[in-house]
């Protein structure tokens, strides 16, 4: 039972001092309350602390079962885990800078988790060249610290996603019956608050260059607009991944991205 507009008729200093009595909670007995100054010399009771701490409980459990719920949501849309089941335990906490370059890039990383939502973050990090474990880890460390926070996060592989672009086109019979669209597959892309895609280069055998070209240089454009950071991996040079990507998304990827070159240790 909430307390919070109990009504006491007392009457405080002509200067409103707040004064600190006596007061009776209805479900919780006695406790010590602050008085506030309603009106005309009517005042407040502040809420019993142990009412407060009931609503404060409250309020978490429905913040974190909206984000269940959009959690959810954003999953039916994509079809598939955020982050793979596999990658759970790939947390910040758990990784191990070998060389000077590593530690700087979980620093950036860190910068990235702690400043979300606060203040203006990086627009993107671009881990490229060897050591894509090292990378994966960091990317997806980074997803789950902010999973913590309440931040949705997907992960997903450059080849991942065109094969999900392209089962949406091939396949009105498909396990979702066709109800996915490619729209909503680049929608997720775009609208999550951060997005790792692992591999960005990795897929030129597979898919037609100028559709991939097209989803990609898309979904990073929109959300660059939108202020949405992103992690890429890649484990090309510029030049490798100008001529797989194309030189748009790469000019985008310089001027609006931070570059780590990795050489991490395998
Ligand atoms: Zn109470």
């Amino acid at each position: 039972m909430e307390n919070e507009k109990l009504v006491v008729p007392v009457r405080i200093d002509e200067d409103n001092e707040v004064v600190t009595v006596p007061l009776n909670c209805p479900v919780h007995g006695s406790y010590m309350g602050r008085l506030y100054p309603f009106l005309n010399g009517v005042v407040v009771g502040g809420p019993c602390p142990e009412c407060d701490r009931l609503r404060r409980e409250k309020n978490e459990q429905y913040r974190r079962a909206r984000f269940l719920f959009q959690a959810g949501a954003l999953e039916s849309l994509w079809g598939a885990r955020l982050i793979p089941e596999v990658m759970l335990d790939l947390t910040l906490e758990t990784f191990i800078s070998r060389t000077k370059r590593e530690a700087d890039t979980y620093k950036e990383i860190r910068q990235l988790v702690d400043a979300f939502g606060k203040q203006k973050v990086v627009m993107g990090i671009l881990l490229a060249g060897k050591g894509r474990k090292q990378a994966q880890h960091l990317a997806v460390g980074a997803l789950l610290a902010l999973q913590l926070k309440e931040i949705q996060g997907l992960y997903c592989s450059a080849t991942g996603i065109l094969d999900r672009v392209r089962r949406t086109w091939v396949a009105k019979d498909s396990a979702s019956g066709g109800k996915i669209r490619d729209d909503d597959v680049l929608r997720c892309l775009i609208d999550v608050p951060i997005l790792v895609i692992d591999g960005l280069g990795e897929h030129q055998s597979y898919h037609k260059r100028k559709s991939s070209q097209e989803i990609f240089s898309r979904a990073i454009e929109q959300r660059l607009s939108l202020n949405h950071p992103t992690i890429i991996y890649t484990p090309h040079d510029s030049e490798t991944l100008q001529a797989i990507v194309g030189s748009g998304i790469v000019e985008m990827l310089k001027s609006y991205y931070i570059l780590y070159i990795l050489n991490f240790v395998k």
